[in-house]
């Protein structure tokens, strides 16, 4: 039996979270597998409900599952909080329980949605990169941090550090990735800059010797924010650490036309996967049947494939939401200057099952 742990979480992400549900309930059945489901509160429905944005029970009960199904958290009932109550903590926080330093963010050109790109259609067709970013480490959760007050001027300050031994192992996510695509790892680093991203050179070019099959280059970062948008089709697998790999996987996110397309993977060494859509709550949406619920459901493919080793069932959700999408269905944020009316979140999810029944 399969445990999987729901946590839609706020705004949008209960919407999305149940189409995602579903496919992965028809999935599963399909191709015979059994799944148990839990469900549990983060972020602001978790503060509402229960004072804090992940309550312990929360990350004991995700501890005895195969996987985590999540939606998204915030939204401007909970701005007003201080850093450590807030919404984002409790994502913050699962990462860092369920020990998830891997965060894998798959970006690819449905062929449909080419001309929702605000790229020309010419730089993003084909357009097949995955983003592995490093998640449990570097500045976001450096010591020393903090403000402080020196002679009545304020001052703050985050420490951005990594052992060679974080560094390995996210290389490793990277290398290993690439021998299942293209076989092409590009590292993004400031090195001219950072003993940190030194350190990340050295470490990730004494990998890459366990991998000779697999071509290393590595890029600064503030190129890299430039050639994605230039001529994103050369990359294959982006690897960096936490602050580089937070900003450059949304630049890539939106190369695809629509946040609401993307899905993400959460790996860590525990064997608990997170799966998660990689937009946002979307307050300005919620409630209103208007979410996109694809990246939802891409992230059940990814589920599949990495916590449940199905990748079969995998292959077939993707193909149900490349059919959906092929027949000309939309949701609102994809419909763009097109003039096609756009399906609702319910809908669009409806349209997924019907397309994974007939496969
Ligand atoms: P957002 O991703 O929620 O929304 C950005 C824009 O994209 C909005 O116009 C929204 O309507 C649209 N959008 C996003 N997902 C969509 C979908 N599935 N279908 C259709 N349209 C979609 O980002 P934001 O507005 O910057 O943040 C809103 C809240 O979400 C904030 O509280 C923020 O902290 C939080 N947030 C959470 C996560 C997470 O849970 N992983 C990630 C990013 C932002």
């Amino acid at each position: 039996m399969n445990r999987i742990l729901l946590l839609p979480g706020d705004g949008i992400g209960p919407e999305v979270t149940r189409e995602a549900r579903r496919v992965l309930e028809a999935a599963a059945g399909r191709f015979d597998l059994k799944l148990e489901f839990e469900e549990g509160l983060i972020g602001g429905a978790a503060i509402d409900a229960e004072g804090t944005p992940l309550s312990d029970a929360v990350v004991e009960t995700a501890r005895q599952c195969r996987a985590v199904l999540m939606g998204a958290v915030g939204g401007p009932k909970w701005d007003a909080l201080g850093v450590d109550v807030r919404p984002e903590k409790g994502l913050l926080r699962i990462r860092k329980e369920l020990g998830l330093f891997a965060n894998l963010r798959p970006a690819r050109m449905v062929p449909a949605l080419v001309g929702a790109s605000s790229l020309k259609p010419e730089v993003v067709a084909g357009l097949d990169l995955l983003v592995v970013r490093e998640l449990t480490g570097g500045i976001y959760f450096g010591e020393p941090r903090g403000r402080s007050e020196v002679a009545g001027r304020r001052s703050a300050c985050n420490t951005m550090v990594y052992d060679e031994d974080e560094i390995v192992r996210i290389s490793k996510v990277a290398f290993e990735s690439a021998r299942k695509r293209r076989g092409e790892v590009t590292h993004v680093h400031k090195a001219n800059v950072l003993d940190v991203s030194q350190l990340w050179v050295e470490v990730v070019e004494e990998v890459a010797k366990e991998y000779s099959d697999v071509t290393l280059s590595h890029q600064l970062v503030d190129s890299m924010a430039m050639l994605l948008l230039r001529d994103p089709q050369r990359f294959d697998v982006i690897v960096t650490g936490n602050l580089f790999g937070d900003i450059l996987s949304d630049e890539a996110a939106e190369l695809t036309g629509s946040l609401g397309m993307l899905p993400s993977a959460s790996l860590g060494e525990g064997g608990v996967g997170l799966y998660e859509p990689v937009h946002g709550s979307a307050p300005d949406i919620a409630g209103e049947d208007k979410a996109n619920p694809l990246a939802a459901i891409l992230s059940v493919a990814m589920l599949f494939e990495h916590s449940l080793d199905a990748v079969a069932a995998a292959a077939a959700v993707q193909d149900a939401v490349a059919a959906a999408l092929a027949e000309g269905h939309r949701t609102g944020d994809l419909v763009g200057d097109t003039g096609v009316t756009p399906v609702g979140c319910r809908e669009m999810g409806d349209i997924v099952l019907a397309k994974l029944s007939e496969s």
